[in-house]
């Protein structure tokens, strides 16, 4: 049930199950004589041996029932020119050599040629959607999304591992690569009806519900692009700058678009952008969530104007302990002290307070003055973002747990293992393509790859 149905002309039928029953024999001949009549397999032992073998047997059935279904296609003598029409008479067979999660197939598919287009073709290729590498598609999706989370090298033995099959860490690699180059933002972030969905999905009391936009960057480890021969170039640190958007819904989270890219604050901007277009601004409360930086602010609020900016509280905490450590540096009680103090004025919205208080503070050294001075200026700069009392009886979030918890999942988990140093724009696509998975838009993002390297005639 569910399945589609793929119909099969009634005397093919017949003879792919006759096909089937002589691979059947052969599978069960390499079964037989795999053990001794004294041994005693065991489930593993017989396991791996299925394992092992079955993909032969299977690749020679997908094979068979290819063979069956398109017949009329694989004896064509004559094949209209997909460019000028013309009739175009058979060159000879082409042999093509094919890997599925199946296994291995070969299909000896007839290659036509037109003289007047300098045109050669093979129109069961079109049909098939045959991939021009060795692994077919099937493999090719399945192969990416495993990379987004292990490293190549890993992917390549948890393929051969589950699956059976080989497939190089390179062909995986470069695959990522492929696909990674085809990954745009447009189809990364959900669609605007998919958005509606999720926003009707957390309609549930009534008051409409709360849209958190909460922006960050993560330093990532990159290295420039050397060529073969080349030396390595020196690493440096490179700051992903992304954003999470995610609903408050009855009792969890309800995530609808990640992004994250090592890219400039501009262009940071401008991705944004696309994204507040496709979210039904006067539907939902919106909450901007983020750190003191300043370029991260002038783009949320350009992007949603009617936004409520709340300065991460945990951020503006860790700004609070740095004025303490400078200033009481080892007298434990009278710091701890302090920072209670100060953070139960934040938390009763009694910024300018703690803004006085600052500056009226005798600092107790040269560090102590130069720290007081520097969250004199965050203090004063964030006070309009600083109102987590009312914050907390609206509903609304104060604390950007939420990006905090996508950036580690979306930058740190893959990229930052020792040793990892990542191009930048091979960074971008592990990024992309890793917020592909968690925004549900993976299916799609290959669907793009796919038909952007389907055989052309
Ligand atoms: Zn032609």
């Amino acid at each position: 049930m569910g399945l589609p149905a793929y119909n099969i002309e009634p005397e093919h039928e017949e003879l792919f199950r006759q096909m089937i029953h002589e691979e059947v024999d052969k599978w069960v001949d390499e079964l037989l004589v795999a053990f001794d009549k004294d041994k005693q397999p065991t489930i593993m032992e017989l396991s791996d041996l299925f394992t092992e073998t079955r993909q032969k047997f299977l690749g020679a059935g997908f094979q068979k029932l290819i063979e069956q279904k398109y017949s009329d296609l694989l004896e064509q003598e004559y094949a209209s020119c997909p460019k000028c029409g013309k009739p175009c008479k058979i060159r000879r067979y082409s042999s093509k050599q094919l890997e599925t999660m199946q296994g291995p197939s070969s299909l000896n598919r007839p290659w036509f040629y037109c003289i007047d287009c300098s045109l050669g073709f093979s129109p069961l290729d079109k049909v098939l959607e045959i991939s021009r590498k060795r692994h077919q598609f099937d493999v090719q999706k399945k192969a990416v999304n495993l990379s987004a989370d292990v490293t190549f090298d890993r992917g390549s033995n948890i393929f051969k591992d589950l699956t059976g099959q080989n497939i190089s860490a390179h062909f995986m690699h470069e695959t990522f690569e492929n696909v990674g180059a085809e990954a745009h933002l447009e189809d990364i972030i959900p669609s605007r009806e998919q958005i509606e969905q999720k926003i009707q999905q957390a309609s549930t009391g009534k008051w409409r519900p709360i849209l958190v936009v909460a922006s960050d960057g993560a330093h990532l480890p990159t290295r420039p692009k050397a060529g073969r021969n080349e030396k390595r170039g020196e690493g440096r640190w490179q700051e992903a700058k992304g954003f999470r958007i995610y609903l408050l819904g009855d009792e969890r989270i309800i995530h609808v678009a990640s992004w994250h890219q090592i890219q400039n604050e501009e262009q940071f901007g401008k991705d944004l952008l696309v994204a507040a277009a496709r979210i039904p601004q006067q539907s939902v409360r919106i909450a901007l969530l983020g750190d003191g930086a300043s370029w991260l602010w002038k783009h949320m609020t350009s992007c949603f104007p009617k936004g409520r900016e709340v300065l991460d509280y945990y951020h503006c905490v860790e700004h609070v302990y740095k004025v303490a450590e400078a200033q009481y540096g080892k007298d434990a009680t009278k710091r701890l002290e302090w920072i209670e103090s100060t953070i139960c004025r934040l938390m009763f919205a009694e910024v300018d307070n703690v803004i006085s208080g600052l500056s009226r503070m005798k600092h107790a050294s040269n560090v102590a003055k130069e720290e007081i001075r520097k969250q004199l200026i965050y203090f004063t700069h964030n006070r309009d973002r600083i109102h987590y009392k009312s914050d907390r009886k609206g509903g609304y979030p104060i604390g950007s747990g939420g990006i905090e918890s996508a950036n580690k999942f979306i930058c740190h988990t893959r990229m930052k293992r020792s040793g990892a140093w990542w191009v930048k724009e091979t960074g971008n696509e592990m990024l992309r393509i890793r917020c592909a998975i968690y925004n549900g838009t993976y299916d799609k993002v290959f669907e793009k790859y796919k038909n952007a390297n389907l055989p052309e005639t």
